[in-house]
Order: C-alpha cells, then structure tokens, then sequence
C-alpha cells in the first residue's frame, strides 16, 4: 500500500508545497493544510528510510526546522522555551521529559495532561503512578532506568487529540531525544507514539501491540495508555503482557 497510486497525489502536492516555499525563502516549512494521514504519508515524495522508521522521518522533512542544539541540556532548554507551534500560547510549560537521562528504556507517550502541565513532569497523577506501578513489576523504574517523553511537549487545550502540524513542529525533538537517550528498547503508549514511532499509521493499535517492531534499530513495543487502562480496566492483562514482551527484549540486549 505504501507505494499505491492513491497516496501519490498527496505526496505530490506536498512536494510542490514546499519547493514553493522554498522557492519563496521560507525559513520554517509547514504544511498547514494537510490531514494527519497525508503528514504521515508525505514520504511517499522522498523515498527515504525503512518502513519502521518512516512517520517519524517524513515528519521531519515536512518542516525543515531550524538545527537543534546537540547537548542534551542545550536540547531540553530549546523545548522549554520553544514556540514552533499554537500550542506554546496555551501550555502553562512545556513538558520535556522525566527519568534516567541513560535510561535503558525509554517511554513514549502522547502529550501533556492538566497535571503535567502544571508540574512540567510527564505521567504524574494517577495515570503516572499506576505506569510507575505496572513498570515495577518488570523491574523498572524511573529512578534509574526508564526515561519518560511525549510526541507533544505542550499540552493540547482541553487535552484534545494532537494535531498535523503540531506533530510535525514537535517531533525533531522527540528524535534527538531518542538519538541522545540511546536506549535499548522503546514503549510506545498509546496509538499516536505508536502510530509515530512505528510507521503505520494506519493500523489500530490492537494491531500494533504484542509484537516487537523496531525504531532505528531499537527495538519497540507498542501497549495502551496507562490513562486508557484506568478507564477499560480489561486491558490490563495486554499491557501486562506486552510488558513481558519487554522484559524479554531488555533480558535478550
Ligand atoms: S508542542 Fe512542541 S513544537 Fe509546539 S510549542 Fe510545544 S515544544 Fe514547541
């Protein structure tokens, strides 16, 4: 499907788009106008990469950013002040990441709630305290060796689902926080990381957990968020078990 006639037009248009901008100076390219399937497709122009890192690098190519810094600090810093998007007139602060900076697993989630916002942590309340209680049954802990981020680093208003563009404007931070990170296994939460991280976004999540895929040679496992756990308590046993999966992958790196 990737390669499909009916994705071409989108990839062309967005192509054309950006040679326009360009062709105009633009410093920041965006793509305002397309939807969030046509964002995650706009690859199909460019041809790059693997399938499992596809979304995550189209995405980039879409709004050529300004270089981010190398330094982790430098990194975190530039989120903090950052207003790429909508979302920084919004957000109380932005919300960069929590954990073990050399973690050996690094947890993806979907963006900021109401109490992350206010305390500029990622996953606090009860759905953080319950994800920290669902890793300790695997042995991990944010203490030591999990790292905590989200696709979004500022919090949608009125916790509505991301949008096109915000994903695009946000995820180069969310790359070189993975390339700096370095872990040796990836948990996605929640359809939109997982969607990200994987590629496929046009598979539910149901589809995507109780696999292993790969990011970058990392390997990943896709599961529910712990927020989604809260409110459909029967999919505890999945994450559960996908968190097997993990353990396995961690036991085996
Ligand atoms: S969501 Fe991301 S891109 Fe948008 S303002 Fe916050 S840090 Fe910047």
């Amino acid at each position: 499907m990737r390669g499909s006639s009916k994705r071409r037009p989108a990839a062309e248009r967005s192509a054309r788009l950006l040679q326009q901008q360009i062709e105009l100076g633009g410093q920041e390219l965006f793509l305002n106008r397309l939807t969030r399937e046509e964002v995650f497709t706009h690859t199909e122009a460019t041809k790059s990469g693997t399938a499992d890192t596809l979304a995550l690098d189209s995405i980039e190519k879409v709004k050529s950013l300004p270089v981010l810094p190398a330094s982790y600090e430098e990194l975190r810093s530039a989120a903090l002040s950052c207003d790429r998007c909508r979302l920084s007139e919004s957000r109380t602060q932005a919300v960069f990441s929590d954990g073990a900076v050399d973690a050996r697993l690094v947890v993806v989630g979907e963006a900021p709630g109401a109490n992350e916002d206010r305390t500029g942590i990622p996953f606090v309340g009860a759905a953080g305290r319950y994800l920290d209680l669902l890793l300790a049954t695997v042995g991990m802990s944010r203490k030591d060796s999990v790292y905590i981020c989200n696709v979004l680093k500022c919090r949608p208003p009125d916790n509505r689902n991301p949008m096109p563009d915000e994903i695009s404007a946000c995820s180069s931070f969310l790359k070189k926080q993975l390339e700096l990170v370095n872990p040796q296994a990836l948990l996605a939460v929640g359809s939109f990381a997982a969607q990200l991280l994987t590629g496929q976004e046009k598979t539910t999540l149901g589809g995507l957990r109780a696999e292993v895929h790969s990011y970058r040679d990392i390997p990943l496992v896709c599961t529910y968020h712990p927020a989604a756990l809260l409110r459909n308590p029967k999919w505890t046993r999945s994450f559960w078990e996908d968190l097997q999966l993990l353990r396995a992958v961690l036991d085996s790196a």
